[in-house]
């Protein structure tokens, strides 16, 4: 059996990397020309439950605590005018329930544990007729089972569903500060070594230490249009510029938090927030499936680098008992995946609604300290 896996992913790549430990041969499409052609962004916390059992079932769960942050999970919650609700440091002997990893040592360490034909890069699936594959540079592949791991923006999606992902409301610019313990040494006290959250009146500002010493900050602006990015006048051809419109918009918080977004480089990225329906699914369709953001893309509120990579240990696993039945094991994935998805889906959208809520910061504590 040909298994084709359209996107070197998270998701993707784990699929592959089961397969492999199953001795399964499977080939991986990505669009992208080379593993670093593009920057993988910033840190994922990555739960024990979820992500982490799949890495265990990778028999990557080792390598993975070599490269996990404990610190990481340190967390402060504070209102917009300087009022600190929450602060929770880790202690050095904490368990790693919830650890943050690079996204970029993430992929590096499944890419590195697999043979290097596994992965074609430069290959940009187009579509898929008659078991055959076909790419953008007009190249084609027999399958006989596709998997698209493909993303929020999956092309394979359409084989099996007319579903899109939909604007949530939510519209985030992302700006960083490199080398932050160096270049602003009072900044990095305040963000500490984890999570630095800042919530209230359809406004968020969170910082995130990543392994390299940049924080990156997400500016969040909730109830906004889609075209909001585009409409609101900030500059983002003009970094200096954009920066100054961006304190403006945060001009009514407390001035720490303009000195963060004043001290962040020429990173200045726009990202709508965009999800596809909660518990979406579709007939079970012989010859192909999906797994990861593909499938169930989410509020970036930390499930669904989990889910993708515990789509993908899941999916090999079935595959690998149903050797001789792909049909039987894509069948098994989809029920358990589709219930899954959906919780995690439910619970992405309470945290989203919690975020968007006027008093944001009040509710996050109160979702912390139940009671
Ligand atoms: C700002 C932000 C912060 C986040 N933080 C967290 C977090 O802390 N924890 C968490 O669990 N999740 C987080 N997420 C969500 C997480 O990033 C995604 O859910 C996860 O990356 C999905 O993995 P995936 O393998 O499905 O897709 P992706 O990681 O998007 O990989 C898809 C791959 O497919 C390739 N591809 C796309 N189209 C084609 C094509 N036509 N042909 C070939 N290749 C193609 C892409 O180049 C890419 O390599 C965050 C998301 C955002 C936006």
């Amino acid at each position: 059996m040909t298994i084709a896996i359209v996107g070197a992913g998270l998701g993707g790549l784990l699929l592959a990397r089961v397969l492999h430990v199953n001795g399964i041969d499977a080939v991986v499409y990505e669009r992208e020309p080379s593993r670093g052609a593009r920057a993988q962004g910033g840190m994922l916390d990555v739960h024990l439950e979820t992500g982490q059992r799949a890495l265990r079932e990778a028999g990557l769960i080792d390598r993975f605590h070599t490269i996990a942050r404990r610190a990481g999970q340190d967390l402060r919650l504070l209102e917009p005018d300087g009022t600190l609700l929450l602060r929770e440091d880790t202690p050095d002997d904490a368990p790693l329930d919830r650890p943050e990893a690079d996204r970029a040592d993430l992929r590096d360490l499944l890419l590195d544990s697999l043979p290097d034909h596994a992965v074609r890069w430069g290959r940009r699936f187009e579509s898929a007729a008659d078991g055959l594959l076909h790419f953008a540079d007009g190249g084609s592949a027999p399958y006989d089972l596709l998997v698209g791991a493909d993303g929020a923006d999956s092309r394979v999606r359409a084989l099996l569903t007319d579903a899109r992902p939909a604007h949530t409301g939510q519209n985030v610019v992302e700006l960083g500060i490199p080398d932050i313990d160096r270049t602003h040494p009072d900044l990095a006290e305040m963000v500490g070594r984890g999570n630095y959250w800042v919530l209230g009146d359809g406004r968020s500002l969170s910082a995130q230490r990543n392994g390299d010493g940049r924080v990156r900050v997400y500016l969040s602006f909730h109830h906004t249009a889609e075209d909001w990015l585009a409409t609101n006048g900030i500059p983002f051809g003009d970094p200096a510029a954009a920066r100054a419109r961006l304190i403006d918009l945060f001009g009514d918080w407390h001035p720490r938090f303009a000195a963060l977004i004043a001290a962040c480089d020429d990173t200045v990225l726009p990202r709508p927030i965009t999800t596809l329906p909660v518990g979406l699914t579709w007939p079970s369709t012989p010859g192909v499936t999906l797994l990861g953001d593909a499938a169930h893309l989410m509020p970036p509120v930390g499930q669904g680098a989990n889910m993708a990579l515990l789509d993908g240990a899941l999916l090999g696993l079935a595959l690998a008992a149903h050797r001789d039945d792909a049909p039987a094991a894509v069948a098994e994935y989809e029920r358990e995946m589709f219930e899954r998805t959906a919780a995690a889906g439910r619970l992405s959208a309470r945290i989203q609604d919690v975020l968007a809520s006027p008093d944001a910061g009040r509710q996050m504590l109160a979702f912390f300290q139940p009671g």
